[in-house]
């Protein structure tokens, strides 16, 4: 259960007795730890705004909303568990961009753990399973899972655009996305 627990922001000039109109030490404190809260009260809210503040500083596409964001209690590509906190770990939420490249757009993120996301990085379904080979033991398990985990994203993604066509074929591949999405948030998919 997430209980709230307040924060005590601290400024170094002022102590806890914060102006945060006049001081921007005292706000900057204020700002750590109503974030620090945001991540494990809404965690969803929290990697929404950071995945928006990371696309306009890279200059990526961003059209998510914060429904957009699904946290999942498994990591769908390591079958790990996400753990929601203030502290991050390799646990914790993190949002993936299936395909880098078009950034944080609806249909191409997905919530996996902060490890996976690490290890993922750039690297295509290709790149991934090269790592497994050059790995061993849990690594290679890793680059495996994640090498699944991005094959059924793209076809997820081909679906989505089959989706997009108009008319009965269009409704009938909607249905199969949105059966496919919400699949493929669980960790429990066979692999
Ligand atoms: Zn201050």
């Amino acid at each position: 259960m997430l209980v709230y627990d307040p924060p005590n922001p601290v400024c170094p000039v002022h102590g806890e007795r914060l102006r945060r109109s006049t001081c921007p030490a005292c706000n900057a404190a204020y700002m750590r730890d109503y974030l620090k809260a945001q991540r494990r009260l809404r965690p969803a809210v929290a990697l929404h705004s950071r995945a928006r503040q990371r696309a306009a500083r890279r200059g990526l596409p961003f059209n998510l909303r914060v429904s957009d964001v699904v946290v999942p209690m498994v990591c769908p590509a390591l079958g790990v568990p996400i753990i929601i906190g203030a502290m991050r770990s390799a646990h914790s939420p993190s949002l993936d961009r299936i395909r880098p490249s078009l950034g944080y757009v609806r249909g191409n993120t997905r919530v996996i753990s902060d490890k996976a996301n690490r290890l993922k990085g750039t690297l295509d379904v290709e790149g991934l399973i090269r790592r497994a080979i050059q790995s061993v033991d849990q690594r290679r398990e890793d680059y495996a899972r994640l090498a699944d985990y991005l094959e059924r994203e793209l076809l997820l993604a081909e679906v989505r655009r089959k989706a997009a066509q108009d008319g009965r074929a269009g409704a009938e591949w909607a249905k199969v996305a949105a059966f496919l999405d919400r699949a493929f948030q669980k960790a429990d998919w066979p692999r």
